[in-house]
């Protein structure tokens, strides 16, 4: 019942909205919205479908029944795009065969509209969402079960954590006092971790053609993003351990929605994305973590916005479309997750560097948290555009004091408030 109403009412935000936002006129006098590609990832349990566009454009969705008498085997849920046109690759169907999803098509329906046609096997609820700048259309599909997860692929596997010894490892559901006693008595964090969370993504912020912010000594946000994550996945990564599974362990361009995708393919428990902060203030400085939320605060407002490549009117935009989206995410898990690691973090770096400041936890929406199944926070680890913070940025002890800290947050999340 919840799942109907999420739908209708997501229907109802979006088409008024987006005929509202999006002027017919647009697409007719620059030409038309091209539908260049139609990407998709999937487990048996989760789907995600991604239309690009060359340009914003006008859209709506159909789910329809399945109906043998014309031939339509398959439920289907279809997107029709406004003032848009096919690219020639596009022709071919895509087949999914992923339990949920049979095959996805697009085809020019007439001359101002293509639709992009997904057959379904079997779903249990599904979301369609645009995201901007540039335009694409996310289609989430989920199942009714949890289903098992497929390994990751040996490059992006831990070089210590195996398949078997992640299968292995029981998930249990709240701490134990029998747990907390053996954490004293000399077992690791990582071990305590494996007990209660199998698998943790690490997003790195950025890479490849996007740098992320640029120090004014011209350190780049993607380096750093990168190494810390490494250095994480090294911190949790044992035999023992939780499997830790990461978005990028190279300087490659991967869009904010597919690393989304990825957490939810591997059904991820954790989900951890690190980005370092800047602001056109000098003197800004200080750490804080973001849940995926709508935001009031304006200068949350603009970290979204350069966080997720957009202005911040896309992000306004976004909380509207995505209201009932946002509001069902795991909220108070990201929020105990996030402050768990922002008070750790800023309390050890306190303790060896005296002068970090804390800018507390809050939540704004990121593209990279939309649609995580899974307890999701964004770490924003000190100001690159602050040259004091700059320069402990590229300090292999700050570094090493920054991974602790969220990795005791991590344990603090797992163990309660209790000691760690
Ligand atoms: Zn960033």
């Amino acid at each position: 019942m919840r799942y109907l109403y999420s739908i209708r009412l997501l229907c109802l935000l979006l088409v008024p909205s987006l005929l509202v936002a999006f002027s017919p006129n647009e697409s007719s006098a620059a030409g038309k919205a091209v539908v260049s590609d139609v990407k998709h990832w999937s487990n048996p349990n989760y789907t995600r479908v991604v239309i690009e566009l060359s340009k914003k454009a006008v859209f709506s969705q159909r789910l329809l029944k399945q109906d043998p008498s014309i031939k339509m085997e398959w439920r289907r849920l279809y997107i029709d795009i406004k003032g848009a046109k096919l690219a020639g690759a596009l022709k071919k169907p895509i087949p999914i065969n992923d339990g949920l999803l049979k095959v996805a098509r697009a085809g020019q329906y007439d001359n101002d509209t293509v639709r992009v046609v997904l057959d379904i096997e079997s779903i249990e609820d599904y979301k369609v969402f645009p995201l901007s700048e540039p335009f694409r259309i996310v289609v989430d599909v989920t199942g009714k079960g949890v289903a098992p997860a497929p390994p990751p692929p040996p490059s992006i596997a831990p070089p210590v954590a195996s398949e078997d010894a992640a299968q292995k490892i029981p998930r249990l559901e709240g701490p134990k006092k029998t747990e907390i006693r053996k954490a004293k008595e000399g077992i690791t964090i990582t071990q305590q971790l494996g007990l209660k969370v199998r698998k943790i993504v690490i997003d790195p912020g950025h890479g490849g053609k996007d740098p992320g912010a640029i120090g004014r000594g011209g350190l780049k946000e993607k380096d750093v993003t990168l190494r810390l994550s490494k250095m994480l996945r090294e911190r949790l990564a044992n035999d023992s351990g939780p499997k830790i599974i990461m978005t990028r362990d190279t300087d490659v361009f991967i869009p904010l929605e597919e690393r989304t995708a990825i957490a939810n393919k591997y059904d991820a428990d954790l989900f951890i994305s690190i980005h370092i902060n800047a602001s056109p203030k000098k003197t800004a400085s200080g750490i804080e973590t973001y849940i995926l939320n709508i935001s009031n605060d304006e200068e949350a407002k603009r970290v979204a916005a350069r966080e997720n490549a957009t202005s911040t009117r896309s992000v306004s935009d976004l909380e509207f479309i995505l209201n009932d989206l946002i509001r069902t995410a795991k909220t108070n898990d990201s929020v105990r997750l996030a402050t768990a690691v922002q008070e750790r973090l800023v309390k050890g770096l306190k303790e060896k560097y005296g002068d970090t400041r804390s800018n507390g936890v809050k939540g704004a929406p990121f593209y990279v948290l939309v649609g995580t199944k899974m307890p999701s926070i964004l770490v924003e680890v000190s100001y690159i555009s602050n040259p004091n913070e700059e320069k402990k940025l590229q300090d292999e002890k700050y570094l090493r004091e920054v991974i602790e800290g969220i990795s005791t947050g991590l344990m603090r999340y797992i163990n309660g408030p209790g000691p760690v």
